[in-house]
């Protein structure tokens, strides 16, 4: 389905208009491109019948919309109805003075929407390998693809990222200039990272075959 570009700047609406800790927001849709180019897992909050879920997920990316996948049997997945995706990445503890001012520092996106189940063959193939090469650079090309019995056991849905919003801690803590700062507590922040690690063989694989290049040069690589 064609799309046009969506504004550089993200739109401040009822839903994504930055009500607390406004400072951390960020109206950039390059930020919001950035943490969902970061990442691969979110959680989608829908309500099935009558009660909210948030279930953690993969999703993959276009220019202007989010994909989602999973089986035809999940209840989250319906499609037509209003929902939530949120994004985080945890870039480390903030540890001040004083327990109030404790905090994380962090990169996280919040979409809302209404999820499109799509049905167009060409463009579900089409999303589904958006959804593996956002994970896995290079795998659509190397793994077997889904056949049509695969395709038809799959819902994939598409989210417009219009609807979107960011925010972004990174930092010190905020009571280095208080009435804390001659407590004498230790503050500042302990980091935190994610390193892919070295590929480990299905026990089962046959001798011989090695991780392609795209999966073993991530080893050692930062994640997020
Ligand atoms: C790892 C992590 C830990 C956090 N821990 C705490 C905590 O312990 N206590 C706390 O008060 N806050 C915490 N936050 C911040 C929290 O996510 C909210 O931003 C904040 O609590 C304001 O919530 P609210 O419902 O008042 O937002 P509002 O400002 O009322 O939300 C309005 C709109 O702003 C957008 N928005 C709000 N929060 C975010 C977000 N994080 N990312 C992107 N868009 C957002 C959404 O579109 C939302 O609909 C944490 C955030 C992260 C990522």
């Amino acid at each position: 389905m064609a799309q046009h570009p969506l504004p550089s700047l993200l739109p401040q609406t009822g839903l994504t208009r930055h009500r607390r800790l406004r400072e951390q927001g960020s109206l950039r849709r390059a930020d919001l491109d950035a943490i969902l180019d970061a990442g691969f897992v979110c959680h989608l909050g829908v309500v099935v019948d009558g009660r909210p879920l948030v279930v953690p997920t993969v999703y993959g990316r276009d220019e202007g919309r989010l994909y989602l996948h999973g089986s035809v049997a999940s209840r989250s997945l319906a499609g037509g109805a209003p929902v939530c995706v949120t994004v985080t990445h945890v870039d480390g503890l903030v540890l001040a003075r004083s327990v109030f001012d404790h905090g994380v520092n962090y990169r996280s996106a919040i979409i809302h929407g209404t999820a499109r189940k799509v049905t167009d063959p060409d463009e579900k193939l089409a999303g589904l390998r958006r959804l593996t090469e956002h994970a896995t650079p290079g795998q659509w090309s190397y793994a077997r693809r889904p056949d049509r019995k695969e395709l038809a056991a799959t819902t994939l849905l598409a989210l417009s990222l219009e609807e979107a919003s960011v925010k972004i801690r990174a930092g010190a803590p905020d009571d280095g200039d208080g009435p804390d700062a001659g407590s004498g507590v230790w503050a500042g922040t302990l980091p935190l990272t994610a390193t892919w690690g070295v590929p480990e063989p299905d026990p089962l694989l046959a001798p011989g075959i090695l991780p392609p290049e795209h999966i073993a040069r991530r080893a050692g690589t930062r994640h997020g």
